[in-house]
């Protein structure tokens, strides 16, 4: 175990401004806390963080960094609090511990590979500063370098397996390559003891009999190359025992059949410079049949671009070589990281004196590789590199813990569309981390979803409002077209057969039929339809089914509601209609707000069905000229169970606790206020309208009543316009 001097030492021989105070009180504290606290090796607890905070000064760290990894596992192993560690050691260091204390509660199954990719990004997100990260990492190879005391051997594999799936590739993305391939070789060393140990065995072997076969072989392409006039840059390296094996796995060969043990590199400036390497290596060795690809030509989906060939090469060795230009070598190392849109300031290519893409892309990842590998003051670098590049994504789990990624802003009808079709077409509520919330409620990093379904429910045109997902805004889009569609064909059947009954004419699908064509309509649905949607005029049809009637009917009337309604009644009596939705064929006309109670009629409008007003409401003064667009409608009270808005306007005194007074009566009266808008304040008064929830016409009405007897409130009025 590192001691309590050496640390500081090493953290003061890279960075001699260090906190000596801090890191000592640390060290101290996290000794006392953890107490007689034991790992599995039998060792004392605090020699982990301790451990932890070592690995980490080879990566010079900063102070906070390194108080960080003493204290990380205080929180969630001992008795001090996030509080404790705030008053002892700031606000900076608290961030940082909770940030990994966080991470640790994280619980990661073994997953499919797209799931480890979103629960990677998730990790990311997390931790909004990159030393959470840095931490959390060191705390894991720490823990996979002693996983062998663990006796659990269904333990020891799942903690291996998250090593694999999740925490070596996170390492491999923020460049820390080594510590990336020394996590994979625990891992693979407790999931396939047996495959390394015989890797490695036999890669001795072939050392002991062929010598330093990855530098001969560089000497010779190097040759190669000069004699070809190119000037490029060749490297090679043994594969690790672990990529053996993923090759021997994926290609389904044994390892005496493995030619790519070495990898070998050519690296050149320019891209038509690879072309012509590849032409000399061709030229000068054996080529493998098959083993071809031109991924400069066609580069790879995330923009990897390369050659790569295999050759019987030097020393009559069976090896793959890639190809590439120097640019192409730093995406395909940085390249992965090609979707973290780094938020940075806009960067200017100071050759072309244009906004760089690449470079935006990439800065915050080289910098990082930058402070990684020669830092010469942490501090100033890693203080402000953040991982913001996941602002624009939350990620959120199902009851079961599955991840689901969502642009940010996302609602849970989103995260139902995204579960699947079916939970979002029939989605009525949800759960956010076990309290119910509306379904426009955006969702937070990390949130527990349970969506809420229900096969009465259908897509309600206002979701559009507020999803932010394609996918939920498609499905929502149709199944209202669909609705609608619905509604209208039949609005349009009811309206026909009132048209004809009232002249004591038979609709049928036969006469229908006869007529399709000249109104341009392939069926009698779409007849129908077209009707209800009021591109058509009920009595245009008549007339063309039974052309001896005439057009204008007998509507020369005065009076022209009263009149309609009396005359529908008498001829079928009124459409009756339940719960009216916006968007939908029928829908609340804005400006009297009809409740249930009031009489009303339909007003056919031009292509988007049919608004409903009250009977006395002064905009059908301008349908006067038309009169079949009118319709006599009823409320079914029997149908209508929901909740319709009511609209009223006020006049309060400017009084305290007047506002109080208002909702009061309102809340007394089961009303639920779901909009206010203040129009005008003056010194003594506001002038406000008000949307209530209500059930209908009555229950507005008492509310008004109740109101009006309210000293705070000046006058009351049911809204008209
Ligand atoms: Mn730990």
């Amino acid at each position: 175990m590192m001691r309590q001097f050496e640390l500081v030492e090493r953290v003061k021989s890279y960075d001699p401004d260090a906190d000596e105070d801090a890191i000592n009180r640390a060290y101290v504290y996290a000794m006392k806390m953890h107490g007689v606290q034991k790992r599995a090796s039998g060792d004392p607890y605090f020699s982990h963080p301790i451990e932890v905070a070592g690995i980490l000064t080879n990566y010079k760290l900063d102070t906070a960094s390194i108080v960080t990894a003493l204290l990380h596992d205080i929180v969630e192993d001992t008795l001090a609090t996030l509080e404790d560690v705030r008053d002892l050691f700031g606000d900076e260091v608290a961030r940082l511990v909770d940030g990994v204390t966080k991470l640790a509660r994280i619980q990661i199954q073994n997953m499919e590979d797209k799931q480890a990719e979103n629960f990677r990004k998730f990790l990311l997100a997390m931790s909004e500063d990159i030393r959470v990260l840095l931490v959390k990492l060191a705390d894991r190879l720490h823990n996979m370098r002693t996983l062998n005391f663990i006796s659990a051997p269904a333990k020891r594999r799942s903690i291996a397996m998250e090593t694999m799936e999740i925490y070596a590739p996170l390492a491999e993305r923020i460049g820390m390559q080594e510590v990336k391939t020394e996590l994979e070789d625990l891992a693979f060393a407790e999931l396939h003891a047996d495959a390394r140990t015989s890797i490695l065995a036999r890669l001795r072997f072939l050392e002991l009999h062929g010598g330093d076969l990855v530098v001969k072989i560089m000497d010779e392409l190097d040759q190669v190359m000069r004699k070809g006039g190119i000037e490029g840059y060749v490297s090679g390296r043994e594969k690790t025992a672990y990529s053996i094996w993923r090759k021997m796995q994926i290609k389904e060969v044994s390892f005496e059949q493995l030619s790519d043990i070495m990898a070998f590199r050519v690296m050149v400036d320019k891209p038509e410079d690879c072309y012509r390497v590849l032409g000399i290596i061709h030229t000068s060795y054996p080529t493998v049949p098959g083993r071809f690809k031109d991924y400069i030509s066609t580069p790879k989906r995330n923009g990897y671009k390369s050659l790569h060939t295999s050759i019987i090469g030097p020393q009559r060795h069976r090896i793959e070589i890639q190809i590439r230009t120097h640019q192409m070598h730093e995406v395909a190392e940085l390249g992965v990281a090609a979707h973290w849109r780094y938020k940075s300031t806009d960067l200017f290519d100071k050759d072309t004196n244009t906004k760089s893409v690449e470079g935006r892309q990439y800065s915050w990842l080289r910098e990082l590789v930058d402070i990684l590998e020669h830092a010469q003051s942490p501090q100033e670098f890693l203080e402000h590199t953040k991982l913001e590049m996941f602002h624009d994504q939350v990620f959120c789990f199902t009851p079961k813990g599955d991840l689901i990624a969502l642009p940010r802003g996302a609602s849970p009808v989103d995260f139902a569309y995204a579960v699947h079709t079916e939970v979002g077409n029939t989605c009525v509520g949800a759960k956010v981390n076990g309290r119910i919330v509306p379904l426009r409620t955006p969702l937070q990093n990390g949130d527990q979803v349970q969506v809420v379904t229900s096969t009465a429910q259908k897509p309600s045109p206002e979701w559009e409002g507020f999803v932010v997902t394609g996918k939920a805004r498609a499905h929502i889009r149709r199944r209202v077209r669909d609705d609608a569609h619905a509604e209208y064909l039949k609005l349009g059947h009811e309206l026909l057969e009132k048209t004809f009954s009232k002249e004591g004419l038979a609709l049928s699908d036969k006469g229908l039929n006869s007529v399709l064509e000249r109104f341009d309509v392939d069926s009698v649905e779409d007849l129908y339809a077209k009707v209800g949607e009021g591109r058509l005029v009920g009595r245009e049809v008549l007339v063309a089914v039974y052309p001896g009637t005439r057009m204008d009917g007998d509507d020369n009337i005065v009076n022209l509601s009263q009149a309609r309604l009396k005359q529908s009644h008498e001829a079928s009596g009124p459409i009756a209609i339940s719960g009216l939705t916006p968007g939908m064929a029928m829908h609340v006309a804005e400006c009297c707000h009809p409740l249930p109670g009031d009489r009303i009629i339909g007003i056919v409008t031009d292509g988007r069905g049919i608004e409903v007003h009250t009977v006395d409401c002064e905009k059908l003064q301008e349908y006067t000229d038309s009169p079949d667009r009118w319709i006599d409608l009823a409320w079914d009270a029997d149908k209508d169970k929901d909740a319709h808005i009511g609209r009223i306007n006020l006049v309060v005194n400017n009084e305290p606790g007047s506002l109080g007074a208002l909702s009061t009566v309102i809340a007394r009266n089961f009303g639920n206020i779901s909009n206010l808008k203040i129009s005008k304040r003056s010194t003594d008064f506001f002038e406000m309208s008000l949307d209530i929830e209500v059930r209908g016409v009555k229950h507005l009405t008492n509310i008004i009543a109740a109101l009006r007897a309210t000293p705070a409130i000046n006058s009351v009025e049911r809204a008209r316009r």
